[in-house]
């Protein structure tokens, strides 16, 4: 029998096991009797051995266990025995009612301790089973629990455990504190339980993620989750503030047999990390979620090797000035072609890479080239600007500005033939560091550009901060153009923003002509996109330029 197998036969049997150690404790006292009377009566020293039971009884049966106890030993060695069985002499009452009252004494105080003891290890064990602010069972509880899937009886009911994410808990910490979120999350259990109509615990597994373990029937799953979704719709309200709670859910079914408490709940949260990256309200979990991750830890394994193989190469496309139609510059775009896997796209093993200090060798490699290329076109009469693209960890990165200055002295170029795309959050993500390595970089003449703008949260008063000449308004925006009424409004306004605030705006993702031609009319600076051309291989983009002598003419243009 393994250990956790005994442990939970004695659990189980623990009341018969009480019955036959009181039984032996008593036997003990009669042969205690026994040995103090064979040896000649009370007044020799055998008696002290009675001590030994009461300290037992105390032990196992705590403070009342050992008061009896105590009585009946003194009772034992009382009336009956005398002091000197050869003479026949008895003992005075007083003596053996001192006597019983000294083993009551030491029966209660080895009560006494076990009892403190016990409750001091079941405090222990509580709290490794619970969390100390919300008083929720926690991780631990959740596994254990888990784990005594297997010992209830079979059943035809599905076991669904469903893990929710409290999306925005950060957030919430940072705008009304600890407090309010340990509130909230007190709450949730309420909330569950209301929702599915099943009194089940809410584990409250890390600081931003519950969970909840359901035994229910297969029909009943989907209404079940769709009311549980439902149920954080409505806000939270702590202390009169209504608080909003943005939850994601993963869950997965777990099999009585075939699954580990571990492999259950590990199910679940990889179905939340997909409810997470899809921005889904609920996700169930798919056994192919498990080799995507893996293929995803894989790519990016090897994506180090692949830079130092060769797998990587930059494209570029081109960026038209509207007005003129001259080719402004280009945009460096990332491509890994895989020996196996054939071409990875940069939307891929970028964000991956963004997580770990290996972006810092993609942007190193994207610079490196982008440079050297330009410099390359340069000498050819190719006189135009690159633009790369910068993640967030790069601008936390120290001496980030001083590489590109040295890059720059490298391949002997100008400052102001280089921009850098950078998205709002990362401009947002260390305000005070950030305004000093870009001020580094502008004092160079190095071109600030906000990637991707519209899509993020940044405050334009700290946009408003930073040296930044020009905006890129995303493609989503752009694709629709003139045809989508809110996307025409929103280029219009974000067209005269940025020339009030003295900076250019470029258009990304211009597919078609009439989105060309809107953007000429609202005055934006430049475009880029598939009309124009799509990224090119470094040759492929010499061939365009020379064919259209630098200068793109669509037409209606002269
Ligand atoms: P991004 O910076 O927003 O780049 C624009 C993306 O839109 C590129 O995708 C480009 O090929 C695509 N695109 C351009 N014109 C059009 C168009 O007219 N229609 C459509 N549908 N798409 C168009 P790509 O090359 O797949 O790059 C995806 C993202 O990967 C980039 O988005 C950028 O965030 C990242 N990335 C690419 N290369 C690098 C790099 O060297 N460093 C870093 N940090 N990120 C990179
Ligand atoms: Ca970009
Ligand atoms: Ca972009």
């Amino acid at each position: 029998m393994e250990a956790k197998q005994q442990y939970q036969w004695l659990y189980r049997h623990r009341h018969l096991l009480r019955i036959f150690a009181a039984i032996l404790l008593i036997v003990f006292a009669l042969g205690v009797y026994l040995l103090v009377y064979m040896t000649g009566g009370i007044k020799f020293v055998y008696s002290h051995s009675m001590y030994v039971p009461i300290l037992l009884s105390g032990f196992l049966f705590g403070m009342t266990g050992g008061v009896l106890f105590g009585l009946f030993a003194g009772f034992v060695l009382g009336p009956f025995m005398p002091i000197d069985v050869v003479t026949g002499e008895m003992q005075l009452t007083a003596n053996w009612l001192y006597r019983t009252g000294f083993f009551v004494l030491i029966g209660f105080l080895s009560g006494a301790a076990s009892q403190m003891t016990r409750s001091y290890v079941e405090r222990l064990k509580w709290a490794s089973e619970h969390d100390l602010v919300t008083q929720l069972p926690n991780r631990n509880a959740l596994i254990g629990r888990l784990s005594k899937i297997d010992e209830d009886k079979p059943s035809s009911s599905l076991l669904l455990l469903v893990v929710i994410f409290l999306e925005n808990e950060m957030e919430l910490r940072s705008s009304f504190g600890e407090a309010v979120v340990e509130e909230v999350v007190r709450q949730i259990p309420q909330r569950v339980v209301s929702a599915v109509q099943i009194e089940s615990p809410v584990y409250r597994i890390n600081s931003a993620q519950v969970s909840v373990l359901l035994e229910i029937d297969e029909q009943e799953q989907d209404a079940l989750l769709d009311r549980l979704v439902d149920a954080f719709r409505t806000p939270f309200s702590i202390n009169g503030i209504p608080i909003h709670i943005d939850v994601r859910m993963g869950y997965a079914i777990c099999s009585r047999d075939m699954d580990s408490p571990e492999d259950c709940l590990r199910k679940a949260e990889e179905a939340l990390a997909v409810a997470v990256e899809r921005v889904q309200d609920k996700v169930a979990y798919k056994p192919v979620f498990r080799s995507v991750k893996q293929d995803n830890l894989a790519i990016i394994g090897s994506l180090k090797d692949a830079l130092g193989d060769g797998q990587l190469s930059m494209h570029y496309q081109p960026k038209v000035d509207i007005r003129s139609g001259e080719v402004h510059g280009v945009e460096a775009l990332m491509r890994w072609s895989h020996p196996e896997l054939g071409n990875i796209p940069p939307g891929t093993f970028i964000p991956r890479a963004e997580q770990s200090t290996l972006i810092s060798l993609v942007t190193d490699f994207a610079l490196e080239q982008s440079m050297r290329q330009l410099a390359q076109w340069k000498k050819c009469g190719i006189d135009i600007a690159v633009a790369i693209n910068i993640s967030s960890r790069n601008l936390l990165q120290p001496g980030f500005a001083d590489l590109i200055l040295r890059l720059l002295q490298e391949y002997e170029l100008d400052g102001a033939s280089i921009e850098l795309e950078v998205t709002e959050g990362a401009l947002m993500m260390d305000m005070a560091h950030t305004i000093h390595e870009l001020a580094t970089l502008s004092n160079a003449k190095i071109i600030i550009s906000v990637d991707d703008f519209g899509t993020g949260y940044s405050s334009l008063q700290y946009l408003h901060l930073l040296p930044i000449s020009i905006i890129k308004i995303d493609q989503c925006f752009v694709r629709d153009l003139p045809a989508e009424k809110g996307a025409v409004n929103i280029v219009e306004a974000a067209v005269t923003l940025a020339h009030k605030m003295g900076m250019k705006v470029i258009a990304e993702g211009v597919e078609h002509r009439a989105a060309y031609d809107f953007l000429q009319s609202a005055g934006c600076d430049m475009a880029q996109g598939y009309l124009l051309s799509k990224p090119l291989a470094a040759e492929e983009f010499e061939r365009w330029y020379q064919a259209c002598g630098g200068r793109y003419a669509h037409s209606g243009q002269a």
